[in-house]
């Protein structure tokens, strides 16, 4: 399965990336991807042609920065598979759309949030705050030493007092997969709302709302070829009404009298003030490109990285490599230590001896890193995208036994 990459021309893709002509191998993705000329263009073009407010202006300037604005936002609601554009509330990264749901949902006095210690802290310390503002309370589902959380797990903690189930699609630390569309039909049973953080989902895996079912989605551009400030929020269509916006203000409104205001219809009632216009234009023109490729030859492609990469570092004397042993449960990111060296020591000497940017520490995952591996200094992260290559991948594994050599 995994030497079938359909027509997946990496040579051709690293063209389209000059930094890499700069010499460093770039395996820092899962903080986030490099962009694409195509997507530097595109935000210049907004720039050059038609830099202007969007939503607002009679001005043709106005209206060609608010046509490309609306034809981003559509581009990116199919990206995910959102029925409608409606669906879609732009945001500035995932930490803002998990927010936002936090945030609107009216608390009560022992709601039960469900999450897990895989969790980013976006997506962790968000619900620890509401159990102190509301009286909720946050079950944590704990997975096995290879951070695979089994389904039954969840049966075990979703129960009739469950009103959020908020759970990453991948981990960013151990590059493994969780079952959404099925943990999403466990909260359904219980009438439990399901929220899915896609910051690594969305970027290393076809996302299919309406299949997975979810309620909610907030995933980053910036992870996923586009720029940074650019980001979405899904709302299914039977929250989008009860979702309150985080802000309101200009744009947001319908109508306002002295007495009262009426708010706008999705999404632009998310949209509070002057969006991030060329970034969503970019965005777009991100998740075009990421079409073009299909994302069944991005999900091969990393699958082949992630592959070696595991299997590679396992190899070398002194490597702890973390996450699933099963190649089909991740994605390509791979953390892992070089004996009991500082993560920060290993990575610092990627960079500066072998040009290799990789990441190192607590990857905002600390109840993970103390609770399931006892590391509070964390770990190093590889993590692949659809530019870096098989040679790439062998360099990382030579400069990492060297180090581990001493
Ligand atoms: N969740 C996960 C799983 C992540 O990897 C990240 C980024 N590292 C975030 C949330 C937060 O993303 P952002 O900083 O773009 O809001």
């Amino acid at each position: 399965m995994i030497s079938r990459v359909p027509l997946f021309d990496v040579e051709a893709i690293r063209r389209d990336f000059p930094i890499l002509g700069k010499g460093v191998i770039y395996l820092d993705n899962a903080a986030s991807s490099l962009t694409p000329e195509q997507v530097v263009l595109k935000e210049m073009e907004f720039y050059r042609e038609y830099r202007a407010n969007v939503e607002r202006g009679i001005h043709k300037l106005s209206q060609m920065a608010s046509d490309e604005y609306e034809k981003a936002h559509k581009t990116v609601a199919e990206f995910i598979g959102a029925p409608k554009r409606e669906n879609l509330a732009l945001v500035k990264n995932t930490t803002e759309g998990i927010n936002i749901v936090a945030h609107s949902l009216g608390w009560e006095r022992g709601d039960r949030i469900v999450t897990t210690v895989v969790e980013h802290h976006s997506n962790f310390i968000t619900w620890l705050r509401v159990a102190n503002r509301h009286g909720c309370d946050v079950r944590v589902v704990r997975s096995d030493s290879e951070g695979i959380i089994d389904l039954a797990e969840f049966e075990k903690a979703i129960d009739d007092e469950t009103r959020l189930v908020a759970v990453t699609h991948v981990s960013n630390v151990l590059g493994c997969i969780l079952p959404i569309k099925e943990i999403a039909s466990i909260a359904h049973d219980h009438g439990a709302l399901m929220l899915v953080d896609g910051a690594q989902g969305v970027p290393h895996i076809k996302t299919d709302v309406m299949d997975s079912g979810v309620d909610f989605l907030a995933f980053s551009g910036h992870k996923m070829l586009g720029p940074t400030g650019s980001g979405g929020l899904y709302i299914s269509e039977e929250e989008l009404y009860r979702t309150e916006p985080l802000c309101i203000g200009g744009g947001t409104i319908s109508d306002v009298s002295i007495d009262g205001y009426e708010l706008a219809e999705p999404p632009l009632r998310f949209e509070a003030g002057t969006p991030a216009i060329a970034q969503v234009i970019g965005l777009g023109e991100a998740c075009r490109y990421l079409e073009r490729l299909g994302m069944d030859a991005v999900e091969s492609w990393d699958a082949r990285l992630a592959k070696r990469l595991v299997e590679g570092l396992q190899e070398i004397d002194g490597i702890k490599v973390y996450g699933p042993s099963d190649p089909n449960k991740r994605v390509g990111i791979v953390s892992f230590t070089v004996g009991d060296m500082n993560p920060h020591d290993v990575a610092l000497s990627l960079d500066a001896e072998h040009d290799i940017a990789v990441r190192s520490g607590h990857h905002c995952a600390l109840p993970l890193m103390k609770e399931l591996f006892g590391l509070p200094e964390g770990t190093v992260r590889a993590s692949t995208y659809i530019y870096n290559t098989p040679e790439e991948i062998e360099r990382l594994l030579g400069a990492v036994e060297d180090i581990a050599r001493g």
